[in-house]
């Protein structure tokens, strides 16, 4: 063991929040983009792996109730050694580390072992996940104290320090976490030592989750409809009177879309809008990622052209994508965006107008239509093209509508391959595997590549799955593959595609 690299490592013990991505703090968001070795747990939401660099090293460490998938004195040994080889680990943990999450004893350890940690406290179920039911945990009209006790002590402790009683005449709300799995016991044992069976109770699973269930009950009761209701852990139990007030205080489950399990189809680097949207209305939204943006296969080639583009009269973008090829390579090349020249500016439509913007250059010419064909037309309507000079910065696989038109017209167009997409076969946010294992009630097309690339992975399509398309050749596509689109959005725009799945959900507008 050398001395020199033990200087640099450092373990964060980070509380993930209990499920939905908007409550992960942003000290914890800044502990996942910089970690060399991100940990993770059960309750952690994966798609919070979103924001790890693509080289960061992902390790599952969770466990399911009695399953183990790793013991935590190997995971102990863990933190330690990756943190002593000096790496920056990240150690997520749902809620936070320090409520019943044994972030107590891994801090405990990496002291002993002489390692550098710090905690990033969570927002814990405890109290978000009775929220998100509309219950909350203290009220004026209700108590004015809270006890969290868990249901679920370490089972090899001898003697246990839970004291149902004491628990049982506490004064105000009771959360307890853990103890779905013993309910019956613990309700009864709780009714024994005098707590009224009267009490309302309301056991929230995976809550502030897309598909968080409650169900509401008594201490006499509860037990009995749970099991009913084949309901399973994760789940925080909350009891008293405040769980009254959920009639009035419902709202995550009252959302238009809650319930809906929605796939999105996007490429890893796209911005979730789409998802986002989806999610703010309710739905339960998870990701399949079907495409990556690759660099090209000639690199250098394409470095060669961005390094000459001041060279050119115009230079032509058709994507996004294509905007942050090109401009990442430049920037690299250049200091000085001055080192455009007078090249001027083309987008095919105003998303990658948007692109450009960001990177703060203008757009000379916008079609009126947002088509390779629409740019051609507007580029040789009122100018003469004959011995112009065209930069195309284009995918590697694009129609040549654009370099085949100008060059009929007599310009010298040469094409800068920036990008190439490539199916995405890893599954880094886990939504390949809850496809396969929950299924879907709809899954969102905004492309006709994502179609084409979604179905290159093979999975089997579930019952009664609904098809929505951004729009027409979109839905063409779909069609193309032998399937027809349940619904195809108006404005053929990601507000559009929302606007469609509102309708197509609305109380009494479809069977
Ligand atoms: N440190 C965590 C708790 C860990 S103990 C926190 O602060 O939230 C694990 C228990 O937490 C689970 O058995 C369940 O009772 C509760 N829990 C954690 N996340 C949950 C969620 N999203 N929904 C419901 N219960 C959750």
């Amino acid at each position: 063991m050398t001395q020199a690299t033990n200087q640099k490592g450092i373990c964060y013990l980070v509380g993930s929040g209990p499920g939905d991505l908007g409550l992960v703090t942003l000290r914890a968001k800044e502990c996942i983009e910089i970690a060399d070795v991100v940990l993770y747990d059960y309750l952690c939401n994966p798609e919070i792996l979103q924001w790890a660099r693509p080289e960061a090293e992902i390790i599952y460490v969770g466990k399911k109730a009695a399953d183990h998938t790793i013991p935590q004195e190997q995971l102990n040994e863990l933190l330690v050694e990756k943190t002593s080889a000096g790496k920056i680990v990240t150690r997520l943990k749902g809620g936070d580390p320090y409520l019943f999450g044994r972030g107590g004893e891994e801090g405990q350890e990496l002291r002993a072992a002489g390692v550098p940690f710090e905690i990033v406290p969570g927002i814990t179920s405890a109290i978000s996940g009775p929220a998100y039911a509309g219950i909350p945990v203290t009220h004026r009209d209700h108590c004015s104290q809270l006890t969290i006790f868990t249901g679920h002590e370490d089972p090899t402790k001898e003697e246990s320090s839970l004291d149902f009683a004491k628990i049982a005449k506490a004064d105000g709300t009771k959360v307890m976490l853990m103890g779905v799995g013993r309910l019956p016991i613990i309700t009864s044992q709780l009714i024994d030592a005098g707590a009224d069976a009267e009490t309302p109770i309301a056991l929230v699973r995976w809550a502030t989750r897309g598909n968080q269930q409650t169900i509401t009950g008594t201490l006499g009761t509860i037990a009995e409809i749970a099991e009913k209701a084949a309901f399973a852990a994760p789940a925080v139990a909350v009891i008293g009177g405040v769980v009254t007030l959920r009639d009035e205080l419902n709202w995550f489950e009252t959302r238009p879309l809650f319930g809906k399990r929605i796939v999105v189809t996007r490429t890893r680097k796209q911005a979730g809008v789409l998802s986002a949207r989806l999610r703010n209305l309710g739905a339960d939204v998870y990701e399949i990622p079907t495409i990556r943006i690759d660099p090209p296969d000639d690199l250098l080639g394409f470095g060669r052209l961005v390094q000459d583009s001041h060279t050119y009269d115009w230079i032509l973008f058709t994507s996004p994508n294509g905007v942050d090829a090109f401009f990442d390579l430049f920037f690299k090349i250049y200091k000085d965006a001055r080192s455009l020249g007078g090249a001027r500016i083309a987008a095919v439509g105003p998303g990658t107008a948007k692109k450009l913007a960001e990177y703060r250059f203008d757009t000379d010419l916008i079609p009126q239509t947002n088509t390779a064909e629409g740019l051609l037309e507007a580029l040789t309507k009122d100018h003469d093209v004959d011995n112009g000079t065209y930069l195309w910065v284009r995918p590697k696989d694009a129609r040549e509508i654009l370099s085949e038109g100008l060059a009929e017209k007599g310009a010298i167009v040469d094409q800068a391959i920036a990008y190439q997409t490539v199916p995405e076969t890893s599954d880094p946010t886990g939504g390949i595997a809850r496809f396969k294992s929950d299924g879907a009630d709809l899954i969102t097309f905004t492309s006709a590549s994502t179609v084409e690339h979604f179905l290159d992975l093979g999975l089997p399509l579930p019952e009664g799955l609904k098809l929505a398309s951004i729009g027409p050749i979109t839905s063409a596509a779909i069609r193309d593959e032998g399937f027809s689109p349940d619904l195809e959005a108006t404005e053929n725009n990601i507000p559009g595609l929302v606007d469609a799945i509102l309708a197509y959900y609305a109380p009494g507008a479809q069977g």
